[in-house]
């Protein structure tokens, strides 16, 4: 028998904390290791989709076409730089979504009706999330295995995560008892301040093990990536972001499996 599928939402409702650059990376790394991986853009900002380099003025069919049902899923997804990994981008468009799927039936599970027959085809399916715990995020939380918390290593990091942990039980009683989370991965660690230093340590405390050993240091190789439209694996293999998302990769892999 073929191995499951794992599906893995990014998710906080915190904007800039890194969901993105991990869904980017975390993608990119399962596909070097011989995983057939889908990134799914579930944010109307698509920068996973620019970060990955697809230029969203010239492909036709996107997530929002295929959530209206406007397009069939298989014709929505686009290959990227990196081999096996596949990428089903968003638009501005997918804002309108959030509105149109007000009065659908079963509105929270419809990403999950939808990537339901891809689940035969990818080893992972990574969701990136948009910053907020609005109605698309219900639809990739619902969709998912798993979810991985990027949390940044700033003042009031860790405000806000109670709201998400409620979030999350609400699903998981109500939409998806399945939901795990995967972990908590510190972003943006700066060794040269006390502050960083301590959120790992307020997160270690409150979230023991929930935490991944890995800490993903600030690092401008990961901001340069996104605008060459690759992972940082094929833009600077050797630094210190990489070495951290590689060994991220990792640990995911060892704790989904
Ligand atoms: P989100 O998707 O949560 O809004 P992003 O991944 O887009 O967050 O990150 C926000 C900004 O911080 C981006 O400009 C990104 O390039 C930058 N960034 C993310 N992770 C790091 C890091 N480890 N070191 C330095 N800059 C980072
Ligand atoms: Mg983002």
């Amino acid at each position: 028998m073929s191995k499951p599928c794992n599906v893995i939402s990014i998710s906080n409702q915190k904007g800039g904390v890194g969901k993105t650059t991990t869904a980017i990376n975390l993608a990119s790394y399962l596909a070097e290791e011989t995983n057939k991986v889908l990134l799914i853009d579930l944010d109307p900002q698509s920068n996973a989709t620019s970060g990955l380099g697809l230029d969203v003025t010239k492909i036709k069919t996107l997530l929002y076409d295929c959530l209206a049902k406007k397009a069939d899923i298989k014709d929505c997804i686009y290959p990227s730089s990196v081999e096996s990994l596949h990428l089903l981008p968003a638009s501005q468009d997918l804002a309108a979504m959030e509105v149109e799927l007000v009065d659908c039936v079963s509105r929270e599970t419809q990403l999950k009706l939808l990537i339901e027959p891809l689940k035969e085809i990818y080893d992972f399916i990574v969701i990136d999330c948009p910053p907020s715990l609005s109605l698309l995020t219900v639809n990739g939380l619902t969709a998912s295995d798993y979810v991985l918390i990027p949390v940044q290593c700033e003042f009031f990091a860790l405000e806000g995560l109670s709201h998400l942990v409620q979030t999350l039980e609400s699903i998981r009683l109500h939409l998806n008892p399945q939901l795990e989370i995967a972990g908590i991965l510190l972003t943006m660690f700066d060794s040269r301040t006390t502050l960083s230093r301590e959120v790992v340590d307020s997160a270690r405390r409150f979230f023991k093990k929930l935490v991944f050993q890995t800490i993903v240091p600030r690092n401008v190789r990961l901001t340069e990536a996104p605008s060459h439209g690759i992972p940082i694996l094929m833009y600077n293999p050797h630094c210190q972001g990489a070495e951290a998302y590689s060994e991220l990769t990792q640990e995911v892999i060892e704790r989904v499996s």
